[in-house]
């Protein structure tokens, strides 16, 4: 049985990765759940899975979780050395995150540095200091496997490939609600942007798919992750978001990963990793698909997309710095403080006003990404 915790365990790829390991029983033991705020959620799920270690995150919901889970002898921890507790615990083999934002950074490196593989769902550590990530997993030798579905295509499309065989790796967007919007960007609402076409995802990676942040990210993600330079990863629209990656060899070979739009599909490979497990998720249908198309993502209505190259471009701590900002200015358009296009003049701005240290250590990067926090914020 392998061992795994799961990091942010009732959000929406938290509550995903629980139904892989529903379908899969006696093959995995879970050893914590963590998660911010929801305490009720997390008692059900731990009632159900029998962690050894549970953590709720938001402290003033500590002692009322602690009580319902005492008689089933499980341990409650909070706050943030219980979050590092829960990402590190000895008994654990594989770790998952799946928590929202820049807030898993210091639990992946914790969980690193215990020798944990990793499988990460959030692109936002990856973005910030996925260089420092990528050097501590080579030290360290684990694994680190990626859950964002493009990112999952481009590992599977590269198994047994080095970087010098490929040519261009290629991400895939759905386009997100408004790629073929005609009316002015300046009038777009939360409803609207919170509407997404293809997947089902929790509110802030699906306002990241509305400005195309998301692809943004996932390109500094990517040549990250997979060590090739930002300008030989490209970004497509492809509306019926049946590919999720593709990889160009240097020989002009075209190498995709395909599959339904269901997240339980990267979760479980991450899991069942290096073997394949039979599932009862439904088949991708060929013969259903009528077409399948591909479009250049247009740069003057979706700027956020540039700002992702710029800031892998100027590297350091940049991309820390876009992240921050974007976090922010999305939460001020959810709240209702910012228009959709001031999103995208918030980041710029912050990243115009900071002047990027190379080589960053990780407490550069929480300092920048601080910084930025405060910037953005002042912005808005
Ligand atoms: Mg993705």
């Amino acid at each position: 049985m392998k061992k795994i915790s799961i990091i942010g365990s009732t959000g929406s790829i938290g509550v995903n990765t629980l139904r892989v390991l529903r379908a899969h029983p006696g093959k995995f033991q879970v050893i914590t759940l963590a998660a911010r705020t929801q305490a009720e959620a997390l008692l059900k799920q731990a009632i159900e899975f029998r962690p050894k270690l549970v953590c709720i995150y938001a402290s003033e919901n500590f002692s009322w979780l602690r009580d319902r889970l005492k008689s089933y002898q499980i341990r409650v921890v909070s706050g943030d050395e219980g979050l590092l507790k829960a990402s590190a615990h000895p008994d654990a083999d594989q770790v998952i995150f799946a928590l929202v934002g820049a807030a898993g950074l210091q639990p992946i490196f914790q969980a690193i540095q215990a020798k944990k593989n990793v499988a990460i769902a959030n692109k936002e550590p990856l973005v910030m200091a996925g260089e420092l990530l990528m050097k501590q997993v080579k030290k360290q030798r684990v694994k680190l496997l990626p859950i964002d579905s493009e990112h999952s295509g481009l590992w599977q499309c590269l198994e047994g490939y080095g970087k010098n065989d490929v040519k261009k790796l290629v991400l895939t967007s759905s386009g997100g609600p408004f790629w073929k919007r005609k009316k002015s960007f300046q009038t777009i609402s939360l409803e609207e942007a919170l509407k997404h076409p293809r997947w089902k995802m929790g509110p802030k990676i699906t306002i990241d798919s509305a400005t195309l942040m998301n692809k943004g990210l996932e390109v500094i993600e990517a040549s990250n992750l997979f060590g090739v330079p930002a300008d030989r990863v490209d970004v497509v629209i492809h509306p019926e978001a049946i590919i999720h990656a593709l990889i160009e060899f240097v020989d002009g070979s075209h190498l995709a990963q395909l599959g339904i739009t269901d997240m339980r599909l990267p979760i479980q490979y991450a899991l069942s990793y290096p073997s394949r497990f039979v599932n009862s998720i439904p088949s991708l249908e060929l013969t259903k698909l009528e077409s399948i198309r591909f479009y250049k993502p247009d740069r003057k209505r979706f700027p956020c997309l540039t700002l992702g190259y710029e800031a892998k471009r100027i590297g350091g701590t940049m991309p820390a710095v876009l992240n921050a900002a974007n976090e922010v200015a999305v939460q001020k358009f959810m709240d209702g403080k910012i228009k959709f296009t001031q999103i995208y003049e918030t980041i710029s701005k912050s990243m115009r006003k900071h002047k990027s240290s190379h080589n960053p250590s990780l407490s550069d990067v929480l300092e920048a990404d601080r910084w930025a926090r405060t910037e953005a914020e002042s912005l808005c």
